[in-house]
C-alpha cells in the first residue's frame, strides 16, 4: 500500500496548463501591463514568502535550516546566456507542488477573475486584473522560457519545472548542473530566458533600480550575483532588508508604503488609507494596515476571510488566524507584529489566544479612529471608502456591540435632507433635528430612487422631518439591535403608527382658530364619509390587510402600506424571505389619505351605497406595487385594470 508514490513526481512528459492558466498566459503575453518591471517584484515577493514560511517551520524543526541559517535572495544575470535568475533559500517546492502551484491557478481570486473575464469576453475590463496581479506568470512578460529548479527543505532531490508559457510545462528530476544553481540544499532558482525586448534586465543598473523601486521593503536581504560568489561579502545588497513596519514612520515614504501594500496584495492600486502604529502598554504590537481603493471581488462571499498577516517578533506566523480581525474589517490588508505571543505556538491554538482577541479589539478601535479622522481631514477619500466598504462596516453594528459607538460615528447615510444626493453622519442629522423631534426616522428599501419616491415619506417631507434612506441588506438587521443614537431612538417610517400631527403644532393652532370660529359643515361630512369608507375597506380587504386607517404620512398619494406596530418591517420581511429564514407572512396595514380626491370621491360613493369592492382591491394592489411587493393575484389585478380602462375609454367616447 505504501509503495511507489514516495516521490510524487508527476508523469514525465509535457503537461497541459489548465484552461484558466492558458487564458491568463495569453493575457500576459498580449502585453497586459505597459510596465514589465513588475515581474521582478512578483518573483522576489514569492521568494520572500518562501523564506518566511521556512523560517516559521524551522521554529519547530531547526534542523531544516541548520546548514544555512541565514535567509537570502539573489538576483543574478548571465549576459552571455541572456538569462536572469532569482534564487532563494526558502522552503522550496516538491515536484507535485510545482505542478500544483505553477500549472494551475490555485489562488481563488485569480481563478474567479479569469472566469469573469471569460464570461465578458473581449470586452472584459483589463483594469480589473490590476487588483490581483498575475504572480509567477508575470515572468512570461519578459521571458520566452522559464526554468524553475527547486528543492524542498528537508527532502533529498531537486526537480525542474520548465515551460515556454504557451501550452504546457514539464516537470522532471533536476540535473546536477541545475541543482548546483540552488543556494545550498534547499530553495528555488527561477531562470528566465529573456526576450529581446527585455534585455535591459541584463544591466546591473536596471536590476538595482527595479529592486530598489519595488522590493526595498522586503525584510529578507536581496543580493546581486550568485549565492556561490566567492566575493560574496562584496556582492551588493540591493535592499534595506529590515521589516518596513519596524522603521520609524518619518523615514518611510508614501511610495514605500504603496509598494509594501502592493507586495501584500499582488495588486497595482494605491491604498486609500494607511495606518501604521505601535501599541504599547498591556499588549504590545505593531500594526501596518491598509484600506484598498476597491472592493475585492469576493467581499460578500461567505467564505471570504481576512488577509492580515500575523507576525511574532518579525517572524511570519500565519495569515489564517481568523480571530485576528473582525469579519466586518475583512477588507483591511496589512500585517500585525506581536511582541507578546510565543513564537512556538501552533497556528490552530492562536485562534483562541486571549492576546489575539485583545489585538483584534485594539486594531478595530484604531481603524475606526483613523477613519473618523480621515472623514474630517479628507472627506472625498473617506466617502469613497464608505462607498466601497460601508455595507461591510455596518455588519459590525450588528456583530460587535463593544465597538458600536465608534462605528455609529463613522457611519454615513443618504437621507431626505439632500433628497438622497449626499451622505450625512448621524451627528449631522441630530444637528439638523426639528425642535421637539425625539426620534431618528429611517426607511429601508431596495434602491435610493424607490425610497425617494415612496409615499410613506410624503408627510415627513412636508413637515421638514429628515428621513434616513437605507438600502443595504444589513440595515434591516442592525436596526434590530441598535436601538438609538445619542439617546434618540431609531424609528421606521414604514412601520407602526406615527403621530405627525405633533409636528404641526404651531400651524395647527392657527388653523384651529379659523375652524373654531366657523365650524365647517362640509369638512364634518367628509370626515364622516372617510370613517364609513374605512369600515367598508376593512371589511372588503380583511383577508389581505390587518387594518385600514387614516394616514398622516401621505400627502400626494392616495394609499400606502405600513407594517403593524408589533410585526416585522415590510422590507425586512422581504429580505428574510429571500434568505429563506422566514415563512410566516404578516398582513400589513393600509393607510389612506383622507385629503386625496380619489379617496374623497370613493368615500362619497361608499356613503351613497355604491359597490366599491373592485376599487378597494385595485387601491390595495397599487399600494403593493409601489412597495415593490409581488401581487398575490396579478391576473385579477390585470382584469380589474382593463375593465376600468374600458369603462373610462367608453366614457370619453360618449
Ligand atoms: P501567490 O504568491 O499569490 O500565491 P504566485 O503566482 O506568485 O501566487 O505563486 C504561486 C505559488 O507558487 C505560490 O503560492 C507558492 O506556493 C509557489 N511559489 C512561487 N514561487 C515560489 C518560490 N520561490 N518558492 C516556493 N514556492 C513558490
Ligand atoms: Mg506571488
Amino acid at each position: 500500500m505504501n509503495s511507489a508514490k514516495q516521490t510524487e513526481t508527476p508523469q514525465p512528459g509535457e503537461q497541459s496548463f489548465t484552461a484558466d492558466v492558458a487564458r491568463l498566459l495569453d493575457i500576459v503575453a498580449n502585453a497586459l501591463y505597459t510596465n514589465h518591471d513588475v515581474f521582478l517584484r512578483e518573483l522576489i515577493s514569492n521568494a520572500a514568502d518562501a523564506c518566511d514560511r521556512l523560517r516559521y517551520d524551522s521554529i519547530q524543526n531547526p534542523s531544516l535550516i541548520k546548514d544555512n541559517p541565514d535567509f537570502r535572495i539573489h538576483v543574478f544575470k548571465d549576459t552571455k546566456d541572456r538569462t536572469l535568475s532569482v534564487i532563494d533559500n526558502g522552503i522550496g517546492m516538491s515536484a507535485q507542488e510545482m505542478a500544483d502551484n505553477l500549472g494551475t491557478i490555485a489562488k481563488s481570486g485569480t481563478a474567479a477573475l479569469m472566469k469573469q473575464m471569460k464570461e465578458q469576453g473581449a470586452s472584459a475590463d483589463l483594469k480589473l486584473i490590476g487588483q490581483f496581479g498575475v504572480g509567477f506568470y508575470a515572468g512570461f512578460m519578459v521571458a520566452h522560457k522559464i526554468r524553475v529548479v527547486s528543492k524542498k527543505a528537508g527532502e533529498p532531490s531537486a526537480f525542474t519545472w520548465e515551460s515556454d508559457g504557451r501550452t504546457g510545462y514539464t516537470v522532471r528530476e533536476a540535473t546536477s548542473d541545475e541543482t548546483a544553481t540552488l543556494d545550498g540544499a534547499r530553495g528555488t532558482a527561477i531562470h528566465l530566458d529573456l526576450k529581446n525586448e527585455a534585455c535591459d534586465f541584463l544591466l546591473d543598473e536596471k536590476i538595482k533600480m527595479t529592486v530598489h523601486m519595488y522590493s526595498d521593503h522586503i525584510s529578507v536581504p536581496i543580493y546581486m550575483g550568485t549565492p556561490h560568489d566567492t566575493k560574496h561579502d562584496q556582492s551588493e545588497k540591493l535592499n534595506t532588508a529590515s521589516a518596513l513596519w519596524m522603521r520609524p514612520k518619518n523615514e518611510i515614504t508614501a511610495e514605500q508604503y504603496t509598494e509594501f501594500y502592493r507586495h501584500l496584495t499582488g495588486g497595482f492600486d494605491e491604498p486609500s488609507m494607511t495606518a501604521h502604529w505601535r501599541a504599547e502598554g498591556k499588549i504590545e504590537f505593531t500594526g501596518l494596515l491598509f484600506i484598498p481603493t476597491l472592493r475585492p471581488w469576493d467581499l460578500f462571499d461567505p467564505s471570504r476571510r481576512h488577509f492580515v498577516k500575523l507576525y511574532v517578533r518579525r517572524v511570519f506566523i500565519s495569515e489564517d488566524v481568523n480571530t485576528l480581525m473582525y469579519p466586518w474589517l475583512r477588507f483591511v490588508r496589512g500585517i500585525i507584529d506581536s511582541e507578546d505571543l510565543p513564537l512556538n505556538i501552533s497556528r490552530e491554538s492562536l485562534q483562541f489566544n486571549p492576546v489575539v482577541s485583545k489585538i483584534r479589539s485594539a486594531v478595530a478601535k484604531r481603524v475606526l479612529t483613523d477613519l473618523d479622522k480621515l472623514s474630517q481631514i479628507d472627506p472625498p477619500t473617506f466617502a469613497s471608502i464608505w462607498g466601497q466598504f460601508g455595507a461591510v462596516l455596518k455588519e459590525g453594528l450588528y456583530d460587535a456591540p463593544e465597538h458600536r459607538m465608534e462605528l455609529l460615528k463613522v457611519c454615513r447615510f443618504f437621507s431626505s435632507h439632500d433628497n438622497g444626493e449626499r451622505l450625512t453622519s448621524l451627528e449631522d442629522y441630530i444637528a439638523r433635528i426639528k425642535e421637539g423631534q425625539e426620534q431618528i426616522f429611517y426607511i429601508t428599501g431596495e434602491s435610493l430612487n424607490a425610497l425617494r419616491n415612496s409615499p410613506q415619506l410624503e408627510g415627513f417631507r412636508d413637515r421638514g422631518l429628515e428621513v434616513i434612506f437605507l438600502t443595504d441588506t444589513i440595515d434591516d438587521f442592525w436596526l434590530q439591535k441598535v436601538l438609538d443614537f445619542n439617546g434618540k431612538p431609531f424609528k421606521s417610517i414604514t412601520k407602526g403608527h406615527v403621530d405627525l400631527d405633533v409636528y404641526d403644532f404651531k400651524t395647527k393652532q392657527n388653523d384651529q382658530k379659523d375652524t373654531t370660529e366657523q365650524p365647517d359643515k362640509k369638512n364634518e361630512q367628509d370626515a364622516a364619509n372617510i370613517g364609513g369608507l374605512i369600515v367598508r375597506l376593512a371589511n372588503i380587504l380583511r383577508d389581505r390587510v390587518q387594518n385600514v386607517r387614516r394616514s398622516q404620512r401621505l400627502s400626494g398619494s392616495p394609499v400606502c402600506l405600513v407594517a403593524a406596530d408589533n410585526s416585522v418591517d415590510m422590507h425586512m420581511e422581504r429580505v428574510l424571505k429571500i434568505h429563506q429564514k422566514y415563512e410566516a407572512s404578516t398582513k400589513p396595514v393600509l393607510e389612506i389619505n383622507p385629503n386625496h380626491p380619489l379617496i374623497k370621491l370613493l368615500a362619497q360613493q361608499a356613503q351613497a351605497g355604491a359597490d366599491i369592492a373592485e376599487a378597494a382591491d385595485l387601491l390595495l394592489d397599487q399600494a403593493f406595487i409601489i412597495q415593490g411587493e409581488p401581487l398575490a393575484d396579478p391576473s385579477a389585478f390585470a382584469r380589474r385594470m382593463s375593465e376600468i380602462m374600458l369603462r373610462a375609454l367608453e366614457g370619453s367616447k360618449s
